[in-house]
């Protein structure tokens, strides 16, 4: 057991952009914060890297400055069917590009700059409720806080039961960062049978190329990603393009699999869960990184009021279980049927048509998918 400082306010797992946020927050309203991430920062993750801007405002007010950041800002989307036919559409809100790298590295040295105690290169194996108090157990030492959340991402540690995912729910996400000429304005969004792959421009001038398929695609394929690009993605006339003209960056892809969509649990194992691991929302809707993030602000006001013995901790998960709700179940389900409209050979062509004579209907669907200002 470690000694040193024996007891936190609150011991999170995961430092992505949820556990990062939420450890901030709690620091800045004086709260003990310990945090655990398996990976050492700065590191690489599977992502399209498109944050909507809804988010631009807390990140400023977590102190990351944001204006002096220099990313691209982005107000146009191009979606294009497996043949080729596209269309265009401004976005309303829009986004900015920035790379996990950077981002959450950036995150990670605010979170050290207000004393949050940050293990990186530290995996969670265990926790454990003993009396008032949990007993969170790493590779290293165990630590002993009066809360545990979890934001550990899209897939279950062991101590956690699994998700039940039937095979046809399995996904695997492959990500590449690129140069080429695409507009530091522009998002595209290519489809091809069984995914689609998203390309933007981040910061350092670079671009993420990012793709989402089913992970029988992948099997189909003999489990070669090359192969896989080749006789698939290549039938979409932008992809092929972007693969055979650009400059690649990585010697290999970043690749993650097992990923599902399932809906999940505010509250599992006594651990309050946010950010994908409460539920992930189909990247096609570009967001997932935002309600991480939002999901992060809800729960720290709920934190604050237990650490502050304002409410009980009932109190602490039904009110964060409803506000939860309130703000995300809505746009995970378009998300979830927004998913199975795309990467349809003939029904993605024939929805882009329709949409193509419906600006407002295009309007209004990527509207749905971004939230408000927070
Ligand atoms: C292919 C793809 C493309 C996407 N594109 C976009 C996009 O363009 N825009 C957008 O907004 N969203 C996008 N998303 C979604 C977005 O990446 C996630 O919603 C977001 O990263 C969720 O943040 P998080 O903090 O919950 O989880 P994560 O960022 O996944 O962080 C979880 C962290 O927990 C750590 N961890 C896990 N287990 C343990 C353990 N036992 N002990 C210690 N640490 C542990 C992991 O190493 C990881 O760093 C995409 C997702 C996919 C799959």
């Amino acid at each position: 057991m470690n000694n040193q400082s024996s007891k936190y306010d609150c011991a999170i797992i995961g430092g992505g952009l949820a556990g990062l946020t939420l450890s901030i927050q709690l620091a800045q309203n004086g709260h003990q914060v310990i945090l655990f991430e398996k990976n050492k920062y700065p590191f690489h993750k599977v992502c399209g890297e498109y944050i909507s801007l809804e988010s631009w405002d807390f990140l400023n007010s977590l102190g990351l400055p944001m204006a002096e950041l220099s990313l691209p800002i982005i107000n146009t989307i191009h979606v294009s069917a497996p043949n080729g036919f596209i269309i265009h559409s401004p976005l309303d809100l829009g986004g900015f590009g920035i790379s996990r790298f950077y981002l959450d590295n950036l995150l990670f040295k605010k979170a050290k700059e207000l004393g949050v105690t940050v293990l990186d290169n530290t995996k969670v194996l265990d926790v454990k409720q003993h009396g008032e108090l949990y007993v969170v157990s790493t590779n290293d030492d165990s630590y002993q806080s009066k809360l545990v959340c979890g934001s550990f991402g899209k897939i279950n540690p062991p101590f956690i039961a699994q998700q039940k995912v039937t095979e046809k729910g399995k996904y695997i996400g492959v990500k590449y960062h690129i140069k080429t000429d695409l507009p530091a304005h522009i998002i595209e969004l290519h489809n091809f049978k069984d995914g689609y792959c998203g390309i933007s421009k981040v910061d350092n001038d670079t671009n993420c190329l990012c793709y989402l398929t089913t992970s029988k695609n992948l099997r189909l394929h003999q489990n070669d990603i090359k192969r896989l690009e080749e006789n698939v993605l290549y039938e979409n006339p932008y992809l092929k393009k972007y693969f055979t003209e650009s400059t690649f960056l990585y010697e290999k892809p970043l690749v993650i699999s097992q990923i599902s969509f399932e809906k999940k649990h505010t509250y599992q194992h006594g651990i309050i869960m946010l950010g994908d691991s409460a539920g992930a929302i189909a990247p096609l809707c570009g967001n997932g990184m935002s309600i991480a993030m939002r999901s992060s602000k809800i729960l720290a006001k709920q934190i604050d009021s237990f650490l502050k013995n304002n409410i009980s901790k009932i109190e602490l998960i039904q009110n964060y279980t409803d506000e939860w709700n309130q703000n995300f179940s809505s746009r995970i389900k378009i998300a979830y049927y927004l998913q199975h409209l795309f990467g349809k050979k003939t029904t993605t062509y024939w929805s882009l048509k329709l949409l193509n004579y419906s600006p407002k209907l295009f309007k209004r669907i990527i509207s749905l998918t971004h939230g408000k200002k927070f």
